[in-house]
């Protein structure tokens, strides 16, 4: 089964289990909890700016901070990167301890409290090719249109109907 990854790379899901045939996002309710509640996350993620951008620039420098491309760890635990810093993370991942955390949201403030201290990959740190030449890999170009339509899904659904979800939803504008 192919893998895809919808709005932000990083995170992938079994095509087949979050996209119908026409290639379109499936409905929530169709997809198994743990897929769904990612999903539902990434309605919020896409438009975050990156954590480390947001770590050196602060709230008030926001503007200033690039929007993520990739995301990491756990829902609600997620690291959210731009291209230039997802590198400093890969190699606080494998070389500094955090893979210790892997499937743990303790990832993000370990990470943040790293990056925070200085911590930064060494220049002729070479970590990005495994993330990018993964073959399964399957990056869609276009990813806003799907999203766009999930917050429509969501903002259309009764409370009652979003509880049966089993996501936690309260960072989504509805
Ligand atoms: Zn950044």
């Amino acid at each position: 089964m192919s893998k895809v990854s919808i709005g932000l790379r990083g995170w992938r899901f079994d095509e087949a289990t979050v996209l119908d045939d026409d290639g379109s996002l499936k409905p929530l309710a169709q997809m198994p909890e743990e897929p769904r509640e990612r999903i539902a996350r990434l309605a919020t993620l896409v438009t975050e700016p990156c954590q480390a951008c947001w770590l050196v620039h602060g709230e008030e420098g926001r503007q200033r901070c690039k929007q993520a491309q990739v995301v990491y760890g756990e829902p609600l635990g997620e690291v959210l990167l731009c291209d230039d810093h997802e590198v400093d993370f890969l190699y606080w991942f494998r070389e500094e301890g955090g893979a210790d955390l892997a499937g743990s949201r303790l990832v993000q403030n370990a990470f943040h409290q790293w990056f925070a201290d200085g911590g930064e990959a060494p220049e002729d740190y070479g970590g990005m090719e495994h993330v990018d030449t993964d073959p399964d890999e399957l990056v869609q170009p276009d990813p806003a249109p799907e999203l766009d339509d999930l917050e429509t899904e969501l903002s259309n659904m009764s409370e009652e109907e979003r509880d049966q979800l089993n996501i936690d939803l309260s960072d989504l504008d509805l």
